[in-house]
């Protein structure tokens, strides 16, 4: 794609982070596997599980929600619990708990390496002196920016948890992007937001940032534009070169 914008010519750029800075799908699919084989281990569960249940029950759901119905999947009804739940109960929210801890120490011991595209275009845009934020709906996500060890790079890192506290709605929801700003110290429409789901881009999109920039790791340019996208590519070096 030719004639893309210079980024550093916004007042700053926000990035999601799933699936823009750090591949961490992988990680989650990893942890989800190494959580659900022990469990069905321990609690004769068959059949076993495998790499379809992520894709069939798993993907793309609430935490809670991907867990009741995997077990439903398999005749198997444990009550719900609450959020608050620790990782050891045999809940539904203590199992989704269980699988965050996974997460958090596969993180640890693996770490993740930011996609090299997206960290050459961060360190450009920090060169250049432009405030950079993270808009993340995870609430892993200071554990993920700091196993990437690129925490210290950002200005503003606006998560799941402090979404949670300050009850904020998701995204598609603009609230997220609009905070992030505020917390910046920027006018959404002089800046520029980056994405690769369909429900970030909508979210940045009814936030009505300057430019909403959407990186395709699989959902296609056509969705991509449809929800709001202004610009797609698929590796963020091509606004580096
Ligand atoms: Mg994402």
């Amino acid at each position: 794609m030719t004639d893309l914008p210079d980024l550093a010519r916004f007042d700053a750029v926000l990035f999601d982070l799933d699936g823009v800075l750090t591949p961490t799908a992988e990680v989650h699919m990893h942890a989800w596997q190494t959580m659900f084989e022990d469990l069905f281990r321990a609690w004769r569960i068959t059949p076993p599980y495998t790499e379809s249940d992520y894709f069939e029950y798993l993907d793309g759901k609430k935490r809670y929600d991907g867990v009741a119905s995997l077990l439903r999947s398999r005749d198997v009804e444990v009550p719900w619990g609450e959020p608050a739940d620790p990782p050891a109960a045999d809940t539904v929210c203590g199992i989704g708990n269980r699988k965050n801890e996974v997460f958090a120490r596969v993180m640890r011991a693996e770490g993740i390496a930011p996609y090299p595209g997206s960290l050459a275009l961060v360190d450009r845009l920090r060169a250049a002196g432009v405030p950079i934020a993270v808009v993340s709906s995870s609430k892993n996500a200071e554990e993920v920016l700091a196993a990437a060890g690129i925490r210290d790079r950002f200005d503003v890192v606006m998560d799941g948890v402090i979404a949670e506290r300050d009850g904020l709605a998701s995204k598609p929801a603009p609230d997220v992007f609009l905070e992030a700003a505020r917390m910046l110290g920027v006018e959404p429409a002089r800046s520029a937001a980056v994405e690769d789901a369909l429900s970030g881009v909508r979210s940045a999109s009814a936030g009505g940032f300057a430019l909403v920039v959407g990186v395709d790791r699989g959902v296609g340019e056509a969705a991509l534009v449809d929800a709001g996208a202004d610009v797609v590519v698929d590796d963020l070096a091509a606004f580096v070169d």
